[in-house]
């Protein structure tokens, strides 16, 4: 019998399945507060139910309780890298990065990835399988129990293509949101995407509130195309035309990452076809000194190239930060601890 993933149900669904038991509407609450609130991973811990109705949820569902394979923390700034397994062995990271402004926490949406970004560890062995709402939710979970910390914003930027997995990153948006749970406001959460044209249209129409990152990387087609192959499916044009279709119907401001690589995508002609693509938006670009992986000849931009760089974009009026490295001494960048972990074990 398939287990019932019961961390994945919002209440309504929850109270639906509590009728079905035969239990009384009330108890989705109880359980709802347990599984969000509480974080517990063990039905035994809901000690206000029934021992009837613990048996009944332990032989029906799954907990989806990740177990932390390996955790480790940066000697430069306090990053925390989280190497999880999920409940049919599969391997996933979070990372924890503690700002100023609070705690961020970044998850992965899928085991692996299929978008094939060149620079990227996440892809390298493709796609296994998308995650459920219940495994997102559970790497804040788990990431807020074990370090102690609160988690005050949330990136969908660990491994996975989120869009390629559009509804249960919904799921997970609303279940993370809610207010009997962590209550995290969409303001406060940012999900990040290579680009998947129909599917910016189709969050844009949710209205949500979160914060909507592009990876774009080039400022043409036809370097993008040697970056990143989802290039070959969506044009630049059409990614900046469902991007204004997004500012207009959420009010929110958008943000460009941009992944510098020396002599690749770092040029002057690269700073001027940027200028030209987003001027004048509502945006934000925040460039990211590649992290190379070994397995590609990718090289960051020198120091003084990602300044000039930058200092471009600014004379022109556009909003650009240059992304703090963090965790460089604990494969900071997506999928590199779990490529390295499994080429070992
Ligand atoms: N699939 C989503 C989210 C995951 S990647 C996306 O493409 O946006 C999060 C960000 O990190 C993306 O901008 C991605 O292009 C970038 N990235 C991945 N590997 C990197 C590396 N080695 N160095 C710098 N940026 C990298």
């Amino acid at each position: 019998m398939e287990l019932i993933d019961i961390k994945s149900m919002n209440e309504h669904e929850l109270q639906e399945f509590m009728l079905s038991l035969g239990e009384k509407k009330f108890r989705a609450e109880q359980v709802y507060q347990w599984l969000h609130k509480k974080l517990v991973t063990d039905f035994e811990e809901m000690t206000n139910l029934s021992e009837a109705l613990r048996g009944k949820l332990k032989e029906k569902c799954r907990l989806a309780a990740l177990t932390a394979e390996r955790v480790q923390v940066s000697q430069i700034d306090g990053t925390s890298k989280f190497l999880f397994k999920l409940h049919d062995g599969n391997l996933i990271e979070s990372v924890l990065m503690k700002y100023h402004h609070g705690n961020s926490v970044c998850i992965s949406s899928q085991v692996g990835c299929r978008m094939g970004c060149r620079f990227c560890a996440s892809t390298l062995d493709g796609m296994v399988r998308n995650l459920t709402p219940s495994e997102m939710l559970d790497q804040i979970y788990r990431i807020q129990t074990i370090s102690g910390e609160r988690v005050d914003n949330i990136v969908i930027m660990g491994s996975g293509e989120p869009m390629d997995n559009y509804d249960n990153v919904i799921k997970f948006l609303e279940l993370i949101n809610a207010e009997k749970g962590l209550n995290i406001s969409a303001r406060n959460i940012t999900v990040s995407t290579c680009g998947l044209v129909p599917k910016i249209y189709e969050l844009a129409d949710l209205k949500l509130q979160i914060t909507l990152a592009i990876s774009l990387h080039s400022p043409n087609d036809d370097l993008r195309k040697t970056m990143m192959p989802v290039a070959n499916k969506y044009s630049i044009a059409e990614i900046m035309e469902a991007c204004r279709y997004y500012i207009n119907k959420t009010g929110r401001r958008i943000s460009f990452e941009y992944s510098l690589v020396e002599g690749v995508n770092d040029t002057k002609e690269c700073a001027e076809q940027l200028i030209k693509l987003v001027k004048g938006m509502n945006c934000h670009v925040n460039l990211i000194p590649v992290n190379p992986i070994k397995e590609r000849d990718y090289r960051q931009s020198e120091k003084r190239a990602i300044e000039d760089f930058k200092n471009k974009l600014e004379k022109n009026g556009i909003n650009v930060t240059i992304r703090r490295e963090m965790g460089r001494d604990i494969d900071g960048a997506c999928g590199q601890l779990r490529k390295r972990f499994m080429e070992n074990e």
